[in-house]
């Protein structure tokens, strides 16, 4: 179905029917559209009239003739014959057909009939709208009798109905994107009722879990191997309400807030006439704060406390090798620590039952300390190497039962970015230290300005 004509299509229509009558004489003209886009092989085209003009006048006087222009019901295609259909003075259908291959109209493009004008009288002329090969509709324009149309006359109608016709088929686009536009809103509308409730009910089980590791911590006594265990609970889970706070920030904004910062440019985000909070809020977590001299021994050694726990429950070997005497990293922890738990994630995560995992400290180029986390498992395939780092890209492993959204790397990307440092990555692995025989593997550095 063509959706509904706008009113600037329907003025556009009137402005050039109005030409047709000053410039040419018409006495009345009628556009009608087709109810569905009729492509050549389509038999039938249902036709609306959506414009008429003059409106008044031609209906006080119409005669029988120009009434009928009025009243054309629809149109069919079959092989080379058009036919229109036009009712009789006794409310019945008589059909006028056409022959396209005997037209001797030299503009015919097509054999289907399309690109033809017909004339139904001397003086009344019917030319269809057509854009790629689309029927769009019709303009029937007629004069009084006995004021044939010529040769001239017919080619300045035709580039009328080619205006129509290109101004038709805008409006319709604009019309479908306009429905598109509000489809998604709708899905949009529905999304975020849905995650505000989900949103909702994952506070009451986190802050549960926050206190029983709390409790469990209290109950531990000092010394007691377990309590690490309890305080990994409650670290992982503040590290939650963290982000579940950055949710509500996000969730919080409104579209307005948004729009001047859409352009994802670090100055004009940096000039948008906007709230300190909503800037933050566009932030990813970690990386609103600032760089500050880091330990990266205190920022590792919890994530290997994590790391630790799920290598064990994996049937894989954490190795870590961490020196005593290291320079401190110019860095914003939060952010970091964001970075290497992804990085490590993957190494736990793609590394096949019974395989290893290494994580070291040390590595000096320039004036930048690298952290290497390094793997015996599938490593990358060159083609992937290429792609790491982009949004939503698993390369290989999209095709495996691992889960994964593709965005950690990418996420990482961007905040090492905005600590002036890099990422590196190498597959087959560089580190002899734990070279398989049979896998590749994979090894991340992460490099990061050593303080001053
Ligand atoms: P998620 O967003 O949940 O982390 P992901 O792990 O697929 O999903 P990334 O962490 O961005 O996404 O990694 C991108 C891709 O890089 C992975 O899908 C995988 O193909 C490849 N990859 C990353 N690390 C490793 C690794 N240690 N071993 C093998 N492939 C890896
Ligand atoms: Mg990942």
């Amino acid at each position: 179905m063509l959706m509904s004509a706008s009113s600037e299509f329907i003025a556009l229509v009137r402005e050039q029917m109005a030409l047709l009558a000053q410039g040419l004489g018409a006495s009345l003209s009628v556009l009608y559209l087709t109810q569905e886009l009729a492509e050549a092989q389509v038999k039938e085209a249902k036709l609306v009239p959506v414009v008429i003009y003059p409106e008044t006048a031609a209906l006080k006087q119409a005669d029988t003739s120009q009434e009928s222009l009025k009243n054309i019901s629809s149109l069919v295609l079959r092989n080379n014959v058009t036919t229109i259909f036009l009712p009789t003075t006794d409310n019945k259908l008589s059909a006028r057909s056409y022959l396209s291959a005997t037209s001797n109209d030299e503009n015919s493009t097509d054999s289907s009939g399309f690109n033809q004008e017909f004339v139904l009288s001397d003086n009344q002329l019917v030319l269809p709208l057509i854009h790629e090969n689309m029927m769009l509709g019709l303009l029937v324009t007629t004069r009084s009798a006995g004021l044939m149309w010529n040769e001239q006359e017919r080619s300045e109608i035709k580039r009328v109905v080619q205006t129509l016709a290109i101004a038709c088929i805008l409006d319709q686009k604009r019309a479908w994107l306009h429905s598109q536009l509000h489809s998604s809103q709708m899905i949009q509308e529905k999304q975020q009722d849905l995650l505000d409730s989900l949103l909702h009910q994952f506070r009451n089980p986190l802050t549960a879990l926050r206190t029983f590791g709390k409790l469990l911590m209290k109950r531990l006594q000092p010394g007691d191997k377990n309590r690490e265990v309890a305080t990994s609970i409650v670290r992982e889970s503040e590290r939650l309400q963290e982000l579940l706070q950055k949710f509500d920030e996000v969730i919080d904004l409104r579209a307005e807030e948004f729009a001047p910062l859409l352009s994802s440019n670090k100055q004009a985000l940096a000039e948008a006439p906007t709230s300190k909070s909503v800037k933050r809020a566009l932030l990813l977590p970690g990386s609103d704060e600032v760089e500050t001299d880091c330990n990266v021994t205190d920022i590792l050694l919890p994530l290997l406390d994590s790391a630790n726990a799920i290598a064990s429950e994996r049937g894989l070997q954490l190795i870590s090798d961490i020196p005593s005497q290291l320079p401190s990293m110019r860095a914003n922890s939060k952010a970091l620590r964001e970075v290497l738990s992804n990085i490590i994630d993957n190494a736990l995560k793609y590394t096949p039952y019974g395989g290893k995992v290494l994580v070291s400290v040390g590595k000096r180029k320039a004036n930048m300390q690298g952290i290497a986390i390094s793997d015996t498992g599938p490593g990358i395939p060159q083609q992937d190497l290429n792609h790491i780092g982009e949004r939503h890209y698993r390369g290989v492993q999209a095709q495996t039962d691992i889960p994964g959204t593709g965005l950690g790397i990418a996420i990482a990307e961007q905040l090492i970015e905005q600590m002036q440092g890099e990422i590196e990555v190498f597959s087959p692995a560089i580190d002899s230290v734990i070279k398989s025989e049979h896998m590749p593997g994979t090894t991340f550095i992460v490099w990061l300005p050593v303080a001053s």
